[in-house]
């Protein structure tokens, strides 16, 4: 059998006829098959069908005179070098939800088994995922922003496949701000057809963090003495407005951290002194915070380059420092809430039951008069120490109720007034309370990342 007959079998194996087994048959007009030659390397894949596409069976049915995504599509693979006739187009549900929403997951559920035949027949090397309900079904649950334009290796059906989510073409024909983003999507796309990019690679690097307590420990920080470049990271304690400098982190080559107390004077002078030559570059990430951190600390940079600033003016990067890491490092950083977070739960949980157990005359709120249908009734409000047991226990009980946004947010400051007078007022943790090693690695990890992301984002600037 030859190429084109085996092609047109394949097809024909493909096509999916009077299917019921979601909702969505009640209301489609036809089942949207996907098309395009079979095998193929590079597979699109859509949510669902749109108007157009349940009236014409096409996916991304596309019309000369009309606005389309699909004409949108066709353009953005001209503008890089394909055409619809090189790749394969198909959408995660065959039939159009109603009104365009998104699929639900009982739907993608019904409709995964044709995916799964097709993703085998076609068998592609790239899977182009268009929008977030399409890349949730290979990288689960994504922030778009992130992911966008980034192609990602994979295991997929027993084979090594490429996933590029994209942002969906229509994207750019509604929000002139997203134009860049969906451009350069497709400019990811066509490199990745042409062999140019290769899928990022998570990180797996060994990374030396360190502390540095000593001047010789300074003197033997990589890249310190003798880089012209060096990144800069702080962290505050308490409340994070008044900027009180807990450490800073500085990085001056790749996969290396060192974090300096703010309290060892000695060698933040030191820092100071390198920082303070206008041959030196401090690299940070948000500078406009974190100088008024350094400022707190004695430390004065004259040269100051911004990698948040620099994603800003890219236009289609993340501004965010663990977005960028993602994108462009393969690091997956954890966010400060994840490692701060169980401290504070713990903490919360402690203050309370001290407050409960406590044997203490709490003064009890005093009995108001309300008027129950026409009859006056003196009402006794809960005590302070009540609630608190109630809370207290949902939070045993379930293991997630919020006890620290509870008290809070919805405790009066008047009731708490007592409580705070015999064990202080209740904040949350910081990084100082966190496990040292934790901290550490929580702190160096965002020097790390401005050090290496200020040589890829100025190159990207530069071009
Ligand atoms: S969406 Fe898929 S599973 Fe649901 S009726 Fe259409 S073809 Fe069948």
């Amino acid at each position: 059998m030859n190429g084109s007959k085996r092609s047109k079998q394949l097809m024909t194996e493909l096509i999916v006829e009077n299917c019921t087994k979601c909702a969505l048959h009640r209301t489609r007009n036809r089942i949207v098959n996907g098309v395009g030659p079979i095998p193929c390397r590079i597979l699109f894949l859509g949510e669902g069908p749109g108007s157009g596409e349940d009236k014409s069976g096409i996916p991304f049915y596309y019309k000369q005179w009309h606005s389309s995504a699909g004409k949108e599509l066709n353009q953005l693979l001209q503008q890089n070098r394909m055409n619809r006739d090189m790749v394969y187009i198909d959408n995660v549900v065959k039939c159009r939800p109603p009104g365009n929403r998104d699929p639900l997951p009982e739907e993608m559920r019904a409709c995964f088994e044709y995916l799964r035949n097709t993703v085998e027949l076609v068998d592609p090397t790239v899977i182009v995922t268009i929008g977030k309900v399409s890349t949730s079904v290979f990288l689960g649950d994504v922030n778009m922003d992130i992911v966008h334009g980034v192609p990602h290796a994979g295991l997929f059906q027993g084979k090594f496949r490429t996933v590029l989510p994209v942002y969906h073409p229509a994207y750019g024909l509604k929000n002139a701000s997203m134009i860049n983003k969906v451009s350069s999507d497709f400019r990811t796309v066509g490199r990745v057809f042409r062999n140019q990019t290769k899928p990022v690679s998570f990180d797996s690097k060994q990374k030396k963090y360190e502390i540095v307590e000593t001047c010789s420990d300074l003197l033997n920080a990589e890249g310190f003495v003798e880089s012209s470049i060096i990144a800069i990271d702080t962290e505050t304690v308490g409340d994070k407005d008044l900027h009180k400098p807990w450490c800073l982190t500085f990085s001056c080559a790749d996969a290396t951290g060192y974090m300096v107390k703010a309290d060892n004077y000695k060698i933040i002078e030191l820092v100071n002194m390198k920082v303070q030559d206008p041959n030196i570059k401090t690299i940070m990430h948000n500078a406009l915070f974190d100088l008024a951190v350094l400022e707190n600390m004695g430390i004065f940079p004259v040269n100051v380059w911004d990698t948040m600033i620099a994603a800003y003016l890219l236009q289609t990067e993340p501004q965010g420092l663990k977005g960028l890491a993602y994108r462009h490092l393969g690091l997956k950083m954890s966010e400060y809430s994840e490692v701060v977070t169980p401290y504070t739960v713990e903490k919360t949980l402690n203050y309370l039951l001290d407050y409960l157990n406590f044997d203490y005359p709490w003064s009890k709120p005093d009995p108001y008069e309300v008027i129950v249908k026409g009859e006056r009734k003196m009402k006794k409000p809960r005590s302070l120490h009540s609630k608190t047991m109630q809370a207290v226990k949902k939070h045993t009980n379930d293991g997630v109720y919020d006890l620290f946004k509870w008290w809070s947010k919805n405790v009066d400051k008047e009731e708490k007034f007592e409580v705070e007078a015999v064990f202080g007022e209740l904040v949350e943790s910081d990084l100082s309370e966190v496990e040292f090693g934790a901290a550490l690695n929580y702190a160096c990890q965002d020097a790390d990342a401005t050090y290496q992301l200020y040589y890829i984002l100025k190159e990207r600037l530069e071009q």
